[in-house]
């Protein structure tokens, strides 16, 4: 009878810990949904993109050095003539559909100073 008693109380235990697993869990979920998606590719303002070029060659813009060779800057963050010359190049890429993996591989091979 003892032991009988003793592995009932284990149960609500168990019962116990399932259930603020349960509500755990549930809060989770309504967290997730309530936290930002990630920025959308065409919400230039969302990725910090400043000037009038699209998001994706601002973004592309940011895996690049300036290869002026003056300034040490990102060239999405540049505004040298080289800088500029980058950006419409792969302006032009992004306008002709180029996926982006693409764009970035023509870059390298026209302006180098890939960053990673
Ligand atoms: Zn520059």
């Amino acid at each position: 009878m003892k032991n009988r008693k003793k592995i009932q109380s284990k149960d609500n235990r168990l019962l116990w810990i399932l259930s603020i697993v349960a509500v755990v869990a549930l809060g989770l979920i309504v967290l997730l949904q309530m936290t930002p998606t990630k920025p959308h590719l065409n919400n230039k303002a969302e990725i910090g993109a400043a000037e009038d070029y699209s998001a994706m060659t601002f973004l592309v813009a940011t895996q690049f050095d300036c290869s002026c060779g003056d300034c040490k800057d990102v060239v999405s963050g540049c505004v040298c003539p080289t800088a500029k010359a980058t950006k419409d190049y792969i302006e032009q890429k992004v306008l002709q559909g180029y996926p982006k993996k693409e764009i970035i591989n023509l870059v390298k091979d026209s302006f180098g100073h890939f960053r990673a």
